[in-house]
């Protein structure tokens, strides 16, 4: 029998090392060259049956070797190894057959041996003999399965299920798992899903197995969410993935028994979400369009599976109504070495980002993984180093754990913030004010939720300070990761008898945003009441979370930076910020913005009179008027010497400029008269501008503070 040699060009010499040892250990012989003209050399000489070629070499360029051993029709078997990536492996694999050659496949790098003795063993279990074949290929007998024995599985239920949990990039919480079919043959053992569930696939019985894996899936997901434990309410927001095989999608009738499943174990079609891969969903793209927009209008969630390893254009795919999009784990396990792998989940973010899609990520296996993903933006993490497939038993007690850490964990950071009870603040107060003011609410809180209670930083309309943390719906929304809603408290399984809806304030409606530390723990929330029942639109959620948004920078606030050192007031910088976030919330929504811009007259002339701390005096007492009277308005502060500015989102506060004039009259004519406070107003209001952005709101204030000081 004539040995079979491999030929390696890569200038990675450990690489090449490992590639040749498994061929070695396989009973190939191997070379190994990292120069293309030793390797032209060689090639003649020695004359290879395979060749492997690295792609992206410093000195060389690996497209162009490709061309280079097409022109000399060279008919060795070829295997391209890269880190690049699989589409531009592909590519290449693709340009290399363009060329006249033999591609007998691509290995991406890391180098995988498995993946490589695959490939050879493909092609060489016929001639191949060695102890390595021989295993390989008693195992794959071993491995032999008859759809006989696989459709008896299926009859006999004994396909069971493990769930993998998938949570949140940014706060560590489960945000839901993942049903993987698992099966278990008397004699033959352990079978993987990618040899049963392709079987299943080809001979028609995947229907079948992919209902009982709705069956057991959803029976699971009720008996979690029915759970008497305070697990309950950690289980409630849960999502279930189930994987959907492209053959099914021409089954209109699977999805019609799916959505009876639901209906049985009353679990709504938004918990779920549908994976189906890449390929599947552009196997037919009209009729998949067709079938997905369908299924999107009953609430089914749906998720790209393996999203980067097919062929089709992410354009043409993100047209899907898709909900999630899940990267392929060969460029997450890969990530922390390849830039190409980086680059490609970076691109897949923004665009799913950009299109109003979550991206997960799986086959996160190291903290590495998980790090570099949450800094790259990425929404949920699925993977080893998180939690493995699991029985449901094991998957229960999993999540206790993981309840336990990530609440110590945030905990631990919510002391760490000295937020607990402390005195209430304007910062605070200003925003649950406008809370109530735009979604027209009779409470809106900002609460933390400690060990055993709600902490209450600022509040309208509820005048507690505190509450049990076992009632307190805030409580469920911290175990949450996206905005928490029970438009009617009255038909929710959960709050009807809650002692907030039995009593005052009797609560009919909530919906609360977690309010999350910059770290990422979830501290509390921002939440609105009311006593009558409502629906929360799409948009409503969206600037619930803005308005959070503008809660989670307060809890950033830093007195040296952002106050100014003899009012307490903001400072410029800090009003600036804050005046932008409220333009780019409420311009789009129409509302109207009113800039007040005042100015002392006479602060020359009492520091003239008076000294500097005359000066100082009339300054701090001018602003203390200024922001008593200003309650209700957001943003109130000085931004040099003695011009103030107040921000106000909404219609202004009738008369408050009066209540101001009396104030200061008041304080002129009895506290201080020697100081004798003058000031000019000039007021800008978006609704008579074209362009609404805070230099025009400042230069219209501006025009008008002068028109009035020259009359
Ligand atoms: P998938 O949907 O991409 O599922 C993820 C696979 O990655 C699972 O393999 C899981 O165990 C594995 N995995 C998860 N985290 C890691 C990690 O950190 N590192 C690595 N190396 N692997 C990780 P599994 O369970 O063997 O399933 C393989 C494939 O079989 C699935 O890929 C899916 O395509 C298919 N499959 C499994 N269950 C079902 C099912 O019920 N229905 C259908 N249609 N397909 C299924
Ligand atoms: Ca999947
Ligand atoms: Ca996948």
């Amino acid at each position: 029998m004539t040995e079979l040699k491999v030929l390696i060009l890569d200038d990675n010499n450990l690489t090449a090392r490992a590639i040749a040892n498994v061929a070695e250990f396989i009973g190939l012989s191997a070379k190994v060259t990292s120069d293309f003209q030793g390797f032209l050399d060689i090639l003649h000489e020695w004359k290879p049956h395979y060749l492997i070629v690295d792609l992206i070499m410093p000195d060389m360029d690996g497209v162009e070797v490709l061309g280079e051993l097409g022109r000399m029709q060279v008919d060795a078997q070829l295997i391209i190894t890269s880190g690049a990536g699989q589409q531009l492996l592909h590519a290449a694999a693709r340009s290399a057959g363009a060329h006249g050659l033999n591609v007998l496949g691509i290995l991406p790098k890391p180098f995988n041996p498995k993946a490589f003795r695959d490939l050879i063993n493909a092609e060489t279990t016929s001639n191949a003999d060695n102890a390595f074949g021989q295993q390989l290929r008693a195992e794959n007998q071993a491995n032999t399965l008859n759809v006989s024995e696989l459709e008896q599985a299926i009859n006999n239920h004994e396909i069971y299920l493990v769930y993998q949990p998938k949570v949140s990039c940014i706060s560590g919480s489960l945000t839901g798992f993942e049903a993987l079919a698992r099966w278990h043959h008397p004699e033959k053992g352990f079978i993987s899903p990618e040899k049963f569930i392709p079987l299943a696939e080809q001979n028609g019985l995947i229907d079948d197995l992919t209902l009982q894996v709705f069956e057991k899936a959803l029976g699971f997901m009720k008996q979690i969410q029915n759970a008497k434990s305070s697990l309950r309410s950690y289980n409630r927001g849960l999502l279930l993935s189930v994987n959907i095989s492209a053959a099914s999608l021409k089954n209109l009738g699977l999805f019609k028994k799916i959505e009876t499943l639901c209906e049985t174990n009353q679990i709504k079609p938004d918990q779920l979400i549908l994976e189906l891969t890449e390929t599947a969903a552009m196997d037919d793209p009209v009729m998949s369009l067709d079938l997905l927009t369908r299924l999107r209008l009953r609430g089914f969630r749906l998720s790209i599976d393996d999203f980067g390893t097919g062929f089709s254009s992410m354009l043409a795919l993100v047209r899907m109504p898709f909900s999630e999009v899940k990267v392929d784990k060969t460029f997450v396990m890969t990530s922390a070495d390849s830039r190409e792998s980086r680059l490609v989940i970076k691109a897949i973010i923004e665009l799913a980002h950009s299109l109003n899609m979550q991206v997960a990520a799986e086959g996160i296996e190291d903290n590495m993984a998980l790090e570099l993903l949450r800094k790259m933006g990425c929404d949920q993490a699925q993977g080893y180093f998180i939690g493995r497939p699991m029985l449901p038993e094991a998957f229960i007690e999993w999540t206790k754990k993981s309840y336990q850490h990530i609440d110590l964990q945030r905990l631990k950071h919510l002391h760490g913030l000295g937020l607990l009870d402390t005195e209430p603040e304007h910062r605070y107060d200003r925003l649950t004010k406008l809370c109530a003011r735009v979604f027209n609410v009779d409470i809106s809180l900002i609460s933390f939720i400690d060990e055993n209670r709600q902490w209450i930083k600022s509040s309208l309309g509820f005048s507690q300070r505190q509450t049990e943390r076992s009632v307190a719906f805030c409580n469920q929304t911290i175990a949450q990761e996206d905005i928490f809603v029970v438009p009617d408290t009255l038909l929710d399984r959960q709050y009807v008898n809650n002692i907030m809806v039995t009593s005052a304030p009797y609560v009919r409606f909530y919906a609360g945003c977690p309010i999350h530390a910059r770290s990422g723990e979830k501290l509390g929330a921002l939440c609105l009441k009311h006593s009558k029942p409502r629906e929360f639109s799409e948009s409503d959620k969206v600037l619930l979370k803005q308005l959070t948004e503008m809660v989670e920078q307060e809890i950033e606030y830093n007195p040296l930076l952002d106050e100014d050192k003899l009012t307490g007031l903001l400072n410029r910088d800090a009003f600036e910020r804050r005046a932008q976030q409220l333009l780019t919330i409420f311009v789009p929504l129409k509302k109207n913005i009113t800039m007040y811009y005042f100015d002392l007259n006479n602060y020359k002339r009492i520091i003239h009179a008076h000294g500097i701390s005359a000066g100082d005096e009339a300054i701090i007492h001018f602003s203390r008027l200024l922001s008593e009277t200003f309650t209700d308005t957001e943003l109130v502060a000085r931004l040099v010497d003695d011009e103030f500015v107040v921000l106000c989102v909404g219609d202004p506060v009738a008369n408050s400029l009066k209540n101001l004039a009396d104030a200061v009259h008041y304080y002129n004519s009895t506290v201080s008269p020697h100081l004798n406070i003058e000031y000019t107003v000039g007021i800008a209001s978006s609704h008579s501008m074209v362009n609404i952005d805070l230099q025009s709101l400042y230069m219209y204030a501006d025009t008008d503070l002068h028109e009035h000081k020259s009359i």
